[in-house]
């Protein structure tokens, strides 16, 4: 069918919703894509139900390309497995809880790990049955602190979230990249300009993480990106060293007086651990000066990098108490960019919290350093992170100096290993005739934030401007005049319709070319092909949305050139 906008409902707006912060929320709006039904809460529009499902069809295509299975499971979720896996309490004010009428506690999901692995271990009992990866595209729900930006961070959103299930680590490796190569190919056909960095994983728990981030300045996300090579990473994976968490009785720091560069076994033996140990929440200082150990983007750190980095020196381990009693330690390595998480960790702990006042910023969730509680606002993590990136700093890879990015997170991909499976008993019959525990991966896309990164990626001064793939249509046929060019139009749309070509035709009555041609901006379809005054002689003007560039042609050519 030829999209009519006479007979659709869509009414574009002059003026940005009052509450609009980002450019997508505003322009999403007032081209009539989508409408607030309540705070955080979209309703998808006609012509924003178009662009939301073909992103959807691009996901769609490249799981199915990787040979992911579609399901769909329930929204509606009983509470027990997020008691089993703990996420019924870690979750917090996050999820959304609800009660049967017999008083069952329910929860709308934010996302599936639970569900998906018993579902698994309901249909797959033997190694046979393996690997297999699911995926669904559904509805989420995350009661966000702050839903602000339009459907960038929506309290109800649409996700695809894919589970990989493999017997061993191999497996779970390729699985994870052949998501990676499948989001690869799935942001280009978008037409999102976007970055992959290593993240830390957070609630979901599990290893090897890593984000892909569309840089924009209405993104919620900081990011390291160099302007000479392909070196990006999140500010926290990069730039952090780790602590360990203040010991109960806050033991003294130790000083290890090594004569030359400690080797493997010095260090271990210092800190008590096997030389072959791989070491998470780690700080160290060398003569002085916190040394960031381990390579851009690991959470570890290896016994083996960790020597390679030191030199001859005094080497103590830095506790809590170093921050505690030298504040300027802490205002040292802690950058303005830290207004995310990142500082709060410290904070986390009330001897460090006394020492923040010259903390100023909010975090995500836009509370305050001053007066933070311990398990009210924070909870304390095992490790501290310590911010040393400042925007100059040279690149590791490169040596050029890095900048410091705005980003908005429209995929995450997870190595989550055996969390899960141990926590349900996940165990599929093994080649030796043995139980084997599954190892799994998750992967997740915003499907409907990607719309709101691509509006907020590719709009501009008019309005939004698709990419082809996207677009609600590929050409947006103008009616500029009376009968005769409304004639003319509604000929050209069906003849381009009939060659496959979809089209939206404003065959508006009593709408002025003026108003015409300022929604067809705004509305942003790549191609807009204006009816107007010289319609008699057969002649139409073609103009390129991105460019403005416009062309006079014969209706044949225009065909032509479109079809
Ligand atoms: P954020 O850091 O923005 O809160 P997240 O890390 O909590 O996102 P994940 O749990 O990794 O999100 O979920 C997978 C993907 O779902 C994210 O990469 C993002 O694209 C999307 N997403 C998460 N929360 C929202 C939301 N509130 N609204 C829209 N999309 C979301
Ligand atoms: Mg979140
Ligand atoms: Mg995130
Ligand atoms: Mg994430």
């Amino acid at each position: 069918m030829v999209q009519r906008m006479s007979r659709m409902m869509l009414k574009t707006l002059r003026d940005d919703p009052a509450d609009a912060e980002t450019t997508s929320h505003k322009l999403l709006v007032r081209a009539g894509y989508v409408r607030r039904a309540s705070a955080g809460i979209w309703t998808w529009l006609p012509l924003g139900k178009k662009v939301l499902e073909n992103v959807s069809r691009v996901v769609r295509e490249e799981m199915d390309a990787i040979g992911a299975q579609e399901v769909l499971l329930p929204a509606l979720l009983p509470k027990e497995p997020y008691e089993t896996s703990g996420r019924w309490e870690e979750y917090g004010e996050l999820l959304f809880r609800l009660k049967d009428r017999k008083g069952a506690d329910y929860l709308l999901g934010p996302t599936h790990e639970e569900i998906f692995t018993l579902t698994v271990k309901d249909q797959c009992t033997s190694y046979k049955d393996l690997p297999v990866v699911l995926y669904q595209i559904q509805t989420k729900y995350r009661d966000e602190a702050r839903p602000r930006s339009g459907v960038l961070r929506g309290r109800e959103f649409l996700m695809k979230d894919s589970y990989s299930f493999d017997t061993d680590d191999e497996g779970l490796a390729e699985a994870y990249r052949l998501h990676r190569e499948a989001y690869t190919r799935i942001f280009e056909r978008l037409g999102l300009d976007y970055r992959i960095v290593s993240a830390v994983s957070g609630a979901m728990g599990g290893s090897a993480s890593e984000e892909f981030l569309a840089p924009a300045a209405a993104g919620e996300d900081t990011f390291v990106d160099c302007p000479a090579c392909d070196y990006a990473a999140n500010t926290e994976a990069v730039t952090t060293v780790v602590a360990p968490a203040p010991a109960a009785d806050h033991a003294p720091v130790e000083e290890l007086d090594t004569p030359d560069t400690p080797t493997i076994e010095t260090l271990a033996a210092h800190l008590g651990v096997p030389a072959s140990a791989t070491l998470k929440n780690l700080l160290v200082k060398v003569d002085g000066e916190i040394t960031a150990v381990g390579v851009p983007g690991d959470r570890e750190v290896d016994l083996g990098k960790l020597a390679e980095h030191l030199s001859p020196a005094v080497v103590e381990l830095v506790t809590a108490e170093d921050f505690v009693d030298r504040p300027e330690l802490v205002r040292g390595y802690v950058g303005p960019q830290t207004l995310a998480g990142t500082a709060f960790r410290y904070l986390a702990d009330p001897r460090v919290a006394e020492n923040t006042a010259w903390i100023t910023g909010a975090n995500k969730e836009g509370k305050h350093a001053r007066n933070v509680v311990v398990g009210r606002d924070f909870t304390v993590d095992q490790y501290l992170d310590v911010v040393v990136v400042e925007p100059g700093d040279p690149c590791p890879k490169c040596g050029t100096g890095l900048r410091i990015d705005r980003a908005i997170e429209i995929g995450h991909i997870f190595q989550l290993g055996r969390k899960y499976a141990d926590a349900f008993e996940l165990d599929v019959l093994g080649r030796e005739g043995k139980p084997v525990r599954v190892t799994m991966g998750s992967y997740g896309i915003g499907v409907s934030r990607a719309v709101a990164a691509l509006a907020e990626q590719t709009a501009d001064g008019k309005g939004l401007c698709w990419p082809a793939e996207i677009a609600p249509a590929d050409v947006h046929v103008v009616a500029a005049g009376k009968a005769a060019q409304t004639e003319l139009a509604l000929e050209v749309a069906g003849k381009l319709h009939a060659a496959g070509v979809r089209v939206l035709v404003d065959d508006r009555a009593g709408v002025s070319p003026g108003v015409k041609f300022t929604d067809a901006e705004l509305i942003g379809v790549p191609t807009i092909l204006v009816a107007g005054r010289r319609s008699g002689e057969g002649v139409v003007e073609l103009k390129d949305r991105r460019t403005g560039e416009r062309e006079e042609l014969t209706v044949d050519e225009a065909l032509a050139r479109l079809s």
